[in-house]
């Protein structure tokens, strides 16, 4: 199987990019192992496939200008109310 079969089953991760930061370097679409991203007219990343991110961090980390978060997504998509 492929790569993706390692990936742990209800575990999603979310993504947040500060616009305002972002200087379209181009680096987290370019290295993300997912293609989470895809650029926009501006050349600023857009994501274009949230679920396929694993949480490795690497464009959080290597971001130059700390514009994008990683943050890891509640597996229940519902609450019961007691
Ligand atoms: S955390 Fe990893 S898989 Fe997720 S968007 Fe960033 S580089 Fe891609
Ligand atoms: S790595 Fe950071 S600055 Fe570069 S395109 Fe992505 S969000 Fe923008």
């Amino acid at each position: 199987m492929t790569a993706k079969a390692k990936e742990k089953p209800g575990r999603r991760y979310s993504q947040t990019i500060f616009y305002d930061w972002c200087k379209a370097c181009g680096i987290c679409i370019a290295f993300c192992p997912q293609e989470v991203f895809r650029p926009n007219k501006q050349g600023k990343p857009v994501v274009a496939q949230p679920d396929q991110c694993t949480g490795c961090g690497f464009c959080e980390i290597h971001c130059p200008d700390f514009a994008i978060t990683i943050a890891e997504r509640p597996p229940q998509q519902h609450k019961e109310k007691s």
